[in-house]
C-alpha cells in the first residue's frame, strides 16, 4: 500500500514516498536555491530520512558544499533532470529535503516561512509569513 504522500519526477521514472505530514515548508531565496532550481526560490520541507521510501528508479545525485561549508546529496532524475529530493546533508543528518513540486497532492502543505529574502528579487512580493534575510535560527 503507497504511504501518504507520494512524489515523482516529470517523467515519471523516479517516484518516492513518506507518511510524515510536513510541517516545515521553507520558500528558500538564497542564491543556491536558485541556481538548483533555475527559478527565483525553492520550495521543500524536511521528511525524517526513515520514512522516507524510493519506490522506483534511480536518482543522481550530485554532491555539493553549502556556503555554510556543509556538503548534501541533490537528486536528480538522470531522465527528465528534475530534481526531487536532497540527502545526505551534513547539517540535518536523518532528513530528507523534498522539492514541493514533486509531490502528486501538494494541497494544504503550505509554506511557513520565508528565508535568505536578502537574496529575493525585487519583483517578488513577500508572503504573509515570517521573513528572515539568512536561515532562521
Ligand atoms: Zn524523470
Ligand atoms: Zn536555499
Amino acid at each position: 500500500m503507497a504511504k501518504k504522500h507520494t512524489a515523482q519526477c516529470a517523467c515519471g521514472a523516479i517516484k518516492f514516498e513518506f507518511d510524515t505530514d510536513p510541517t516545515f515548508i521553507a520558500i528558500c531565496h538564497c542564491l543556491d536555491c536558485k541556481k538548483a532550481s533555475g527559478g527565483e526560490a525553492a520550495t521543500y520541507f524536511g521528511v525524517p530520512e526513515n520514512d522516507f521510501t524510493l519506490v522506483s528508479g534511480k536518482p543522481k545525485s550530485f554532491h555539493y558544499i553549502a556556503d555554510s561549508g556543509k556538503g548534501l546529496d541533490r537528486n536528480f532524475c538522470p531522465n527528465c533532470g528534475a530534481r526531487v529530493f536532497t540527502n545526505n546533508l551534513e547539517s540535518f543528518p536523518g532528513t530528507v529535503f523534498v522539492q514541493i513540486g514533486s509531490l502528486d497532492n501538494p494541497k494544504g502543505i503550505d509554506p511557513v516561512l520565508e528565508m535568505f529574502t536578502k537574496r529575493r528579487l525585487e519583483w517578488e512580493k513577500p508572503l504573509d509569513l515570517p521573513q528572515f534575510e539568512n536561515m532562521p535560527s
